[in-house]
């Protein structure tokens, strides 16, 4: 039997930075996780660059159903405590779009980071370990695996969601939830691409490959950027972004012309008279391929004196309100997270302890916590685990 103070389970973002941070206090920490590898997660993130964090972190940047949770844990540890550590390793770095921060070179800097902190630490990383069970004693925690026994104060489970199981995600961090009595929240893919119909997925896979600027909303939020046509359905970040707030059988609105009240703009071209067809207009703001999946050709070849206004309003709504239900999403295997998990209400928004069973803590993406596209999930990571790091 192994005895150790820290067992951390998950060599993932959030169970690094809690190791490393608990070895700083002088804890003996053992991080046991099944993957063949450290931080695969890491690996593959932003297009192997990494959005590691944002400058911009808000509480409503994050999804949970309490939405004051993660406000503690955000301040504590921010985006700007992350940012002095990268900048201590000399790793560089560049902001994107919205205040979304990537490594210039790879993923790999941030993971050798962590890594080296765990070495500097004191931090046993074991890989290759299958957890067969975990049991509580009094003040103890004792877990059986392929490769011996451990016995440790403190347990942190780091098992993030279930987005990517090729990757290693496995449902254990809910189970361990389960087992002491932790409610979970129900949990579905986030921040994945819509599948479509048969009928619109037969109508828009001619499109593959066309992206779009344009809003989409729902009844709970509306993002502005990118749509991009699949051969599956739709994809691109801002349908990242809402299918995190999508539950099956939902509509969702597109507006094509984000910055063009097009009634108004067909209204007055038509009131100046001049001799033009619908198309001629259209194809300056959309690609036509667009145009004809979405307008006859009879229509479009009208000429802009000859349309009605009951048509323009048709039209104008077809393109600024274009409305679609998704036939639901390509799932955990391409999801870049997983929205629901361990409920914040049995945890302390301070330590991450769970309030009726001392010793056992949840970091990072395993909690009913998750973040928007552009480094948010990340950020939580790092700042639930070093919240729990402090405490273990
Ligand atoms: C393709 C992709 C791209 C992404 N890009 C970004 C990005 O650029 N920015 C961003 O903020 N977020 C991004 N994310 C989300 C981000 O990767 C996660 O939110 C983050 O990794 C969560 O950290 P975590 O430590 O909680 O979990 P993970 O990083 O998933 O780590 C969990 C660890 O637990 C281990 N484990 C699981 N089950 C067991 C078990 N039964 N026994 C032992 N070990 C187990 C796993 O092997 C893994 O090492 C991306 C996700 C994906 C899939």
């Amino acid at each position: 039997m192994t005895e150790t103070d820290v067992i951390v389970i998950g060599a993932g973002a959030s169970g690094l930075m809690c190791a490393i941070e608990a070895g700083k206090r002088g804890r003996r920490v053992i991080v046991l996780d099944s993957a063949n590898k450290a931080g695969k997660k890491i690996l593959m993130s932003g297009g192997g660059r990494c959005n590691f964090t944002n400058y911009f972190i808000e509480a409503t940047n994050f999804i949970s159903s309490n939405p004051h949770f993660c406000k503690s844990a955000l301040s504590r540890y921010s985006q700007w405590d992350f940012l002095a550590l990268i900048t201590r390793y000399q790793i560089p770095y560049h902001e994107r779009a919205h205040g979304q921060l990537f490594c210039n070179d790879s993923a790999k800097d941030i993971l050798n980071m962590l890594l080296k902190e765990c070495v500097n630490a004191g931090v046993n990383v074991q890989l290759n370990t299958l957890i067969e069970s975990v049991e509580s004693h009094t003040d103890c925690f004792h877990l059986k695996t392929n490769q011996g026994n451990f016995k440790s104060q403190s347990l942190v489970v780091a098992t993030g969601g279930l987005s990517i199981p090729k990757m290693g995600a496995t449902p254990f961090g809910y189970k361990i939830a389960q087992q002491f009595g932790i409610s979970v929240i129900p949990t579905r893919a986030g921040l994945v691409p819509f599948t479509l119909q048969s009928d619109d997925k037969d109508k828009f896979s001619l499109l593959s490959g066309i992206a779009v600027p344009c809003i989409i909303s729902n009844q709970k939020q509306s993002f502005k950027e990118n749509m991009l046509f699949t051969h599956r359905g739709l994809s691109g970040p801002v349908v990242l972004q809402i299918s995190s707030y999508w539950g099956l059988g939902e509509e969702i609105t597109i507006n094509l012309l984000p910055d063009l009240v097009l009634e108004t703009a067909l209204k007055v071209k038509r009131q100046q008279k001049v001799k033009v067809r619908l198309k001629t207009i259209l194809d300056a703001h959309l690609p036509k391929r667009l145009l004809t999946c979405l307008l006859s050709e009879e229509l479009l070849n009208t000429s802009l004196q000859d349309i009605s206004d009951r048509q323009i309003n048709l039209i104008a709504n077809h393109i600024n309100n274009w409305t679609i239900k998704p036939n639901g999403t390509e799932g955990y295997r391409t999801a870049e997270v997983t929205v629901g998990g361990v409920d914040c209400q049995s945890l302390s928004s301070k330590t991450m302890e769970c309030k009726e069973v001392p010793g056992l803590y949840f970091v990072g993406e395993v909690v009913d916590v998750t973040g928007w596209l552009g480094g948010y999930n990340f950020q939580w990571a790092w700042s639930s685990a070093w919240c729990a790091g402090q405490y273990v």
